[in-house]
């Protein structure tokens, strides 16, 4: 298998994408496997629907690829944040196409959010007779454009919005800033932000494919050899799911979720785009989401995105939207 790191992407940006699995249901009611991976090793991913369309990726993951494969070409990024860089790892696509499971995992098959942390304390321990590092860890959701703090131990009165700080850039005043010192402190708190993002939700998988969860690690370095001191972070994002609303939801409560969701991806896929053409206008501002990682997009910032999807015949229009956002975004 090749493994030639893609260097220069424009903005930035680079894209993965990663087909799950048939599952076993999928098998037994003869869905099948729409995705022709011959050109994976070369970033090629093929979906056959009637005529073939191919499209074309920094790297295209096979349902056997496993999770330390598919971390590996994330852990560049890792060093970067402790270097002083901005960074953001996001996976955007449909619901059930393995988002959670490329970013949190699970408790076998760690994902990218455990194995960046790991990194992170362990080169932050090699790196200890030069260099002093701080971590703290905030996660919170947005849902329906509003962020709600996923460690508050009780639920805020107030608002919370992005503001921007006197050097430029932007946080959230009154949000939880768990300092973590290793990685087990990062799982109880991992496990603490899992935990209160179920309350209050009747359907937990149902609320969280609706909401965007966002991981933010801040990371403070003391140079012990000239001083200087940086400041980073490092955001790890579960999108929302990416689908269309069939046509039958579409009032109430469910039209108006499907139409933030909506609004914030398009308000991504905006800024990303403005940011690949050098646009001198970049629509931060449209949404929470892209309002919130506005210093880790952009700049001399790194980003990475997770393009998710499913190998079902039965999901192919949802496949070819996916692909289609992240061809746009490339
Ligand atoms: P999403 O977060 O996009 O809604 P999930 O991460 O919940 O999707 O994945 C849906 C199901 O598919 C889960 O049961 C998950 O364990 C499984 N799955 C997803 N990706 C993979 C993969 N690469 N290998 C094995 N199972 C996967
Ligand atoms: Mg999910």
């Amino acid at each position: 298998r090749l493994h030639n790191i893609v260097q220069e992407t424009k903005g930035n940006i680079r894209v993965f994408c990663r087909c799950r699995p048939l599952s076993k249901v999928e098998t037994s009611s003869g869905y099948k496997c729409v995705v022709d991976f011959d050109g994976a090793n070369d970033g090629d991913i093929g979906i056959m629907n009637g005529a073939k369309k191919t499209f074309k990726f920094d790297r295209v993951y096979t349902p056997k690829d496993d999770q330390a494969e598919v971390y590996a070409d994330a852990s560049p990024l890792v060093t970067s944040v402790l270097d002083g860089y901005n960074v953001c790892i996001f996976a955007y696509g449909q619901t059930g196409t393995g988002k959670t499971f490329t970013m949190e995992g699970t408790d076998r098959n760690r994902g990218v959010n455990y194995r960046t942390l790991e990194e992170l304390f362990k080169i932050a321990e090699e790196r200890k007779d030069s260099v002093t590092y701080n971590i703290s860890v905030s996660v919170l959701e947005v849902y329906n454009e509003q962020i709600r703090d996923l460690l508050a131990t009780s639920p805020s009165s107030k608002k919370l919005e992005v503001k921007q700080a006197s050097e430029g850039s932007h946080h959230v005043p009154g949000i939880v800033e768990a300092k973590v010192e290793n990685i087990s402190e990062v799982w109880d708190v991992l496990q603490t932000g899992s935990n209160s993002r179920a309350v209050g939700s009747n359907n937990v998988n149902e609320h969280s494919s609706r909401s965007h969860c966002m991981l933010c690690i801040m990371v403070r370095a003391k140079n012990l050899i000239n001083g200087d001191c940086t400041r980073s972070k490092l955001w790890l994002v579960d999108l929302a799911g990416s689908e269309r609303l069939a046509k039958t939801d579409a009032q109430g409560d469910r039209l108006k979720e499907a139409q933030n969701i909506n609004r914030s991806l398009s308000a991504l896929g905006d800024v990303i785009s403005a940011l690949a053409s050098r646009s001198s206008h970049i629509p931060y501002r449209n949404s929470k989401l892209t309002h919130l990682l506005q210093d880790s997009l952009g700049g001399d910032s790194k980003a990475l995105m997770f393009v998710q999807i499913s190998p079902s015949d039965n999901d192919v229009s949802e496949t070819l939207s996916s692909l289609n956002f992240a061809s746009r975004v490339r």
